[in-house]
């Protein structure tokens, strides 16, 4: 009997967890657009390091929500929401406005020379995305060499049916393409790289040796990137050993909290501007 109860209890307590998961989906679901359109989802700065000089190059866009009933909900989440739905969409304007907005306010400041990346999810290739950066590079045309697309090497980019014409127009505009998370997912070398790829992005798996062969997949990208005269970019290097590996490979920028983790818009600003006077005075 004494088990039975047990058994109950433990079974009733499950389906209480279900329930408030459910519930929680249920509510960011319905929550999100307000907090799209009020710009509750705002955008954090991870800055991009030159390894071997330490020197600041940049930042990676980063959505934030800091949600009045969830608190910090992470954009793993609320992006995988958004994607159910057209929301993905105007979340993804948002940002892309947000980044835009932040780059005129550095343009023509100690800043001026940092590059943005942004994170461009194959199913938000519409057209008001593809819009809104023609506009801008007509308008601001230095922008196109601040700002870069981040294209995540899912299997989205093979089995979604993606339009990469879009994308086409993206980099004929002078934008720059980088491809997020390589290594995780099935890139179709077919697809991607009939495009004009700048950069590659080597995923944090192969910084911290977690994935198998890290070593030798890391020093077999290091040496492609090096021949097509790709960028090589290592993301979430936490420790000085990682950094001196990465350099001893030959990577050129990183990212990582071993330097910081992603900081607001003003912190980030502050952070920046306190890095570049130490580089010029020193
Ligand atoms: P991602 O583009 O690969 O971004 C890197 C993620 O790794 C970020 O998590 C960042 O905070 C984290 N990271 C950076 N350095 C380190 C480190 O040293 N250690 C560890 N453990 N983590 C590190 P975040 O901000 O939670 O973003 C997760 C993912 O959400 C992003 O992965 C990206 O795929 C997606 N995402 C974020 N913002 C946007 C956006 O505006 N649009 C779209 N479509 N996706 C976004
Ligand atoms: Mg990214
Ligand atoms: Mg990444
Ligand atoms: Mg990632």
């Amino acid at each position: 009997l004494q088990l039975a109860i047990e058994q109950r209890t433990r079974f009733v307590w499950y389906d209480a967890d279900v329930l408030r998961q459910v519930e929680r989906l249920a509510l960011i679901e319905r929550t999100l657009p307000d907090a799209i359109k009020k710009r509750a989802i705002h955008v954090a700065y991870h800055p991009q390091i030159e390894l071997k000089t330490g020197a600041i190059v940049g930042a990676e866009a980063l959505a934030r929500w800091d949600s009045d009933t969830h608190g910090k909900i992470s954009p793993d989440e609320f992006i995988r929401i958004a994607e159910k739905s057209d929301q993905i969409l105007w979340l993804s304007l948002s940002v892309l406005e947000q980044v835009i907005e932040q780059l005129l306010r550095w343009h023509d400041t100690s800043l001026s020379a940092l590059t943005v990346s942004y994170n461009l999810s194959p199913r938000c290739l519409d057209a008001a995305i593809v819009d809104l950066l023609t506009e801008t590079a007509e308008t601001h045309p230095w922008i196109t060499d601040r700002l870069v697309i981040e294209l995540t090497e899912s299997s989205d980019l093979l089995t979604y049916p993606t339009d990469l014409s879009q994308l086409e127009t993206i980099a004929r505009n002078g934008y720059r393409l980088s491809i997020d998370d390589f290594g995780t997912g099935y890139a179709s070398f077919e697809a991607i790289w009939h495009l004009p790829i700048h950069e590659v992005k080597i995923d944090r798996m192969y910084v911290s040796g977690k994935a198998k062969d890290s070593l030798s997949f890391l020093r077999a990208v290091a040496r492609f990137t090096r021949e097509q005269r790709l960028v090589l970019v290592a993301e979430g290097i936490e420790t000085k050993l990682e950094l001196k590996r990465m350099i001893e490979e030959g990577v050129e920028i990183g990212q990582g909290y071993y330097f910081t983790e992603p900081l607001d818009a003003m912190t980030f600003t502050a952070w920046a501007e306190a890095r570049i006077q130490k580089d010029e005075t020193s």
